[in-house]
Order: structure tokens, then C-alpha cells, then sequence
């Protein structure tokens, strides 16, 4: 039953640390109670609508179990990534022993938490690259009140995409066209930022502070954001070039897939990553055969073990995909693919994701220091100050483990747009969110955090294959990662302990 504000909670209802769902006039409103107070926010997440209800309460923020989005109760601003926006918030009365929620606030300060703490003001600051980590820095300056000029750079020809939708329901025909800007248009005029697509940056005169650009132009900054992403590998399989194989990283990747694919009958996917299997899944619900060929011989058994890589594999041959696993492509021709074992595939459709590599041809060019990635500091800093790095690229000094890190993860590459954005600006903040990525096959998504590039135990909980489970991934007796199937605030919750195990 939902609960109608308009009537009041008794005090009793609510537990510290607990929420309830109920509704104030037409709209979903969460109360809160936390730390003796009590809150009314929207009670929906405004990244991908996640019911925050089902997330959980960690001092004045509520976190959302679907990708961990971060919302601070007092204001309702989106203090972590992938959320971009703040939900609304109710005004909240006390009367005897009931709460009340009465009007929607108008306008809810959206203040982040490090605003009061920007010490410098760069003249202008250039972002290269129109991805995750570019648009939340963007997006970060302005919410920090940057007023100078900002010009973000992008080979790509759309403006920054919703990407890991692009091989899920955009692909699969589930999601709409205009579901994959993560900003509209007139949002880049409204905020003054100067969205410069189809350009790409071919130097960095780190001396001069410019950015040299494809066409010759150039451009000053004060401070510089690097976020280039990674590119497709492209194995050299006779035939790959001329046939043509599909690569998906852009909007237009996923377009050019989905216009193949509506003329195809067998599309054959080159590699078992995450985005190979999301590309067989999202196939297979536009109905195409579709056959899977890799050389390991369980799908993603490296990166999330031997269990989890079972219940997917048998999740996907469930929806008819067919494995050849232990073997490679050997040559592609119009319609068809020969494999290593002599084997011949039918393949009006070829689509290869084998991996990628990060996008550090400018940054080598420019001298700076790298690292299997672009070296940067705690702060995301480069060895050229003033020059910042985030993302895919960037392979970070993690202060919890001591370890250096780079991880191609969305909302990770997200959040460190954001604090790269309040670092230029000088906040000297640190860079210490715990890595999560989350996987999407059909119906079924495995959410992730920590990092685990080996470990010695693998410990699973529950039933993985009726959707129940948690993979506790171990070394040295210690919890580096968990993965979890159905058991979205689980995950959240191991979020919070790893959080609290360090620093
Ligand atoms: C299809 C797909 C699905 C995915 N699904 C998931 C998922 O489910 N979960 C998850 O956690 N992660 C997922 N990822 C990974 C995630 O999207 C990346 O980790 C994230 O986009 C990295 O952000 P970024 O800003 O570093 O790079 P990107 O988002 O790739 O942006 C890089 C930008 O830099 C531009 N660029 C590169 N070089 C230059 C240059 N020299 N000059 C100008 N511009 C340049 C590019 O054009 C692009 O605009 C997925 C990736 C893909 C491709």
C-alpha cells in the first residue's frame, strides 16, 4: 500500500536509516530518516528512473541500487555520477508525532560539496573528448559556477552519447533514438559550452597552452582536460577491412549496425567481451541468428571467473546464441566466415569487439608521463600541471590500495570528469571511488564493484543461474570485488563496506 504524505507517518514508522515510499499529490516522494532529521525527495533516480526506495541511506545521501548514483537528502543535487541531474525535495513538517510532507520546493540549492573550495579560476579550459568523463566535466564546471569559456572537442559527429546503451536497448530496437544524448542540443548553447564535433585534436603544445586541432586552428586554455576514451582493436583477419566488419564505440557504430542488421538473417559477433555478448544479445532480439567465436574457452572467465562465465554462456545459448569457443577467425569473406578449426559461417553481419585499447597517441606525442594509460596523480593531474586526464585513459594512483589503475568503466570514467572538473578549479580533491560497471544480456544485468585484476578464491552465494547470487572475488583472504545477479543492494552495500575497510 502507498503511503499518502498528505495523511502523515507516525515518528514510529521510520527507523534511522530507513525510507518510505508514499506519495505527495500526484508524484513519488521517498521520506528519509537520517541522523534524527527526516527528508522528502523525488523518489526516482534521474539517471535511469532506478527507484531510490530499493538503494540505500548513507548519511544525508541516498544511493541508487541500479548504478549507484549518488543524491544528497538535503538538496537533492546529484553529488556522484552516472546521475547528472538532482531529484526534487519536499518540505518536510513535524506535527506531535507525525511527518508531513507538504510543497515542493521550487528550486532545490544544488550546492556540491566542494564549491566553497575553488581556489583557482583558469582563464578558459578545453576538454578533448566528447564521452563520459568529457560531458561531466563540462557539466561539473558549470554546477561549480566556472563561468569562463569552455570548449569541448570531439572526433565523434553527435554530441556525447548515452554509450553503454548503444549495444543494449538502442541496439536491440528497445530504446529510442533520442534517449542517446546524454545532453540535448540547446543544452550546449544554454551553458555556454562550445561543442566543437567531427574535430580532432592532433597536438597538445603543452608549453604554449594550446590545442592544435585537425583543421589547423587553435585554441588557449588555462587548464586542459584529457578524455580521448579507447578505440576498437582491429585484429588483422584477412578480409576484416574489405568486407566491411563493424567496430561499435559511436552512435553511428550502433546506426551502422542496426541499418546491416535489418537486411541480415546471420550475423556472426568476433569476441566474447562484455560488448560482443551484449552486441549477441541485442542481435538475437531483433530476431538474427547469431554465432559467437573467441578463443577462451569460457566467455569473460578472466574477468569475472568460471561460475559467472557459465551462467551467461548458458544464458545466452537460452536465446539460440551458438559458442565457438577455443577458436579464432581466420578469414572473413562477403558472407561468410572461416574459422581457425576449418569450420564456415554463414555472415550477412559482422560485428568484431575484442577489447580495446585507450586513445594516448596525443598524450605520448605531447611528452607526457604514461603508464600503460596516462600517468596522473590522486588528483587526476598529469605530470604537466594544469593538465588533467579521466577515463578510459587514465591510469590513476588509487590512494586505498596504493596501486595504480585504469579501468574502462562508464560511471567511473563519469565520476572522474567530475572531480577532474572541480581539481581544475582548484579543489585538490582526490580521486577515491570504489570501481562499479554494470553488464546488461537480455533481461539479466550483473552489477560490479571493486577490482579484482587476479585473485586466488572465488566464493559464490546464492543460485547464480535463477538470478540470485553474489561472486565475492578474494585474495589473500581479503575482498577485492563482488559481482552480483538480482541483488542490487547487496552490491551497494559492499560498495559501503569496501569504502569503509580503507582510508
Ligand atoms: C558499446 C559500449 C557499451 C558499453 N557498456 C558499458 C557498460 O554497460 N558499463 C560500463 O561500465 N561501461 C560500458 N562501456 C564503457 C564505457 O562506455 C567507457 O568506459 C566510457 O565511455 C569511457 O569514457 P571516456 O570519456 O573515457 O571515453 P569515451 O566515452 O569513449 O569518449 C572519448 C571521446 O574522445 C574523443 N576523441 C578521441 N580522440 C580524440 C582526439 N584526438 N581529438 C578529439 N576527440 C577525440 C572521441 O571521439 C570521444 O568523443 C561501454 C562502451 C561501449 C563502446
Amino acid at each position: 500500500m502507498t503511503t499518502n504524505f498528505a495523511e502523515g507517518v507516525p515518528t514510529t514508522q521510520l527507523r534511522d536509516g530507513e525510507s518510505v515510499l508514499g506519495r505527495a499529490g500526484d508524484e513519488d516522494v521517498l521520506l528519509v530518516r537520517t541522523g534524527g532529521q527526516f527528508f522528502a525527495v523525488g523518489a526516482h533516480c534521474t539517471h535511469y528512473k532506478g527507484a531510490l526506495a530499493e538503494g540505500i541511506v548513507v548519511g544525508q545521501t541516498v544511493r541508487c541500487p541500479l548504478h549507484h548514483a549518488c543524491f544528497d537528502l538535503r538538496n537533492g543535487d546529484a553529488i556522484r555520477a552516472p546521475a547528472l541531474d538532482s531529484i526534487d525535495c519536499w518540505r518536510v513538517e513535524q506535527k506531535g508525532d507525525k511527518i508531513f510532507v507538504r510543497e515542493k520546493l521550487s528550486s532545490p540549492q544544488a550546492t556540491s560539496p566542494s564549491s566553497t573550495r575553488n581556489t583557482r579560476t583558469p582563464e578558459s579550459i578545453v576538454i578533448v573528448g566528447g564521452g563520459a568523463a568529457g560531458l561531466a566535466a563540462a557539466d561539473m564546471l558549470r554546477r561549480q559556477s566556472y563561468s569562463g569559456p569552455i570548449t569541448m572537442i570531439s572526433a565523434d559527429d553527435s554530441a556525447p552519447p548515452d554509450r553503454p546503451n548503444l549495444s543494449k536497448d538502442y541496439l536491440s530496437g528497445e530504446a529510442q533514438e533520442d534517449w542517446i544524448p546524454l545532453r540535448p542540443p540547446e543544452y550546449y548553447t544554454e551553458h555556454k559550452i562550445e561543442l566543437l564535433l567531427k574535430t580532432h585534436v592532433d597536438a597538445i603544445d603543452v608549453a604554449g597552452h594550446q590545442v592544435v586541432l585537425n583543421n589547423g586552428q587553435r585554441r588557449s586554455f588555462g587548464a586542459l582536460l584529457i578524455a580521448t576514451g579507447a578505440t576498437p582493436v582491429r585484429p588483422p583477419i584477412p578480409g576484416a577491412e574489405s568486407s566491411p566488419a563493424h567496430y561499435l564505440r559511436s552512435f553511428s557504430d550502433s546506426r551502422a549496425i542496426i541499418e546491416a542488421a535489418s537486411a541480415a538473417k546471420h550475423a556472426v559477433v568476433i569476441g566474447a567481451s562484455f560488448i560482443g555478448l551484449e552486441v549477441a544479445a541485442s542481435l538475437r532480439t531483433r530476431n538474427l541468428d547469431v554465432d559467437v567465436v573467441a578463443p577462451e574457452h569460457r566467455p569473460l572467465e578472466k574477468i569475472l571467473g568460471a561460475e559467472l562465465g557459465k551462467v551467461i554462456q548458458q544464458l545466452h545459448e537460452t536465446h539460440g546464441v551458438k559458442f565457438h569457443l577455443g577458436e579464432t577467425v581466420t578469414r572473413i569473406d562477403d558472407a561468410r566466415v572461416t574459422l581457425s578449426g576449418g569450420g564456415v559461417l554463414d555472415a550477412d553481419l559482422v560485428v568484431i569487439g575484442v577489447g580495446v585499447r585507450p586513445s594516448i597517441a596525443l598524450a605520448e606525442k605531447a611528452g607526457l608521463t604514461m603508464d600503460r594509460g596516462i600517468a596522473v596523480d590522486e588528483h587526476l593531474e598529469t605530470s604537466a600541471p594544469g593538465i588533467f586526464a579521466a577515463g578510459d585513459i587514465a591510469r590513476w594512483h588509487d590512494r586505498r590500495s596504493g596501486e595504480r589503475r585504469r579501468v574502462e568503466h562508464w560511471v567511473v570514467a563519469e565520476r572522474q570528469g567530475q572531480v577532474a572538473a572541480r581539481n581544475m578549479l582548484g579543489a585538490r580533491e582526490p580521486f577515491d571511488a570504489i570501481p562499479f560497471f554494470w553488464s546488461q544480456h537480455y533481461d539479466m544485468t550483473i552489477r560490479y564493484i571493486g577490482y579484482a585484476e587476479s585473485w586466488d578464491t572465488v566464493a559464490v552465494d546464492g543460485a547464480l543461474e535463477k538470478r540470485d547470487g553474489r561472486v565475492n572475488y578474494m585474495r589473500d583472504g581479503r575482498r577485492l570485488a563482488v559481482a552480483t545477479i538480482g541483488r542490487d543492494r547487496e552490491n551497494l552495500q559492499a560498495e559501503l563496506e569496501m569504502e569503509s575497510a580503507h582510508l
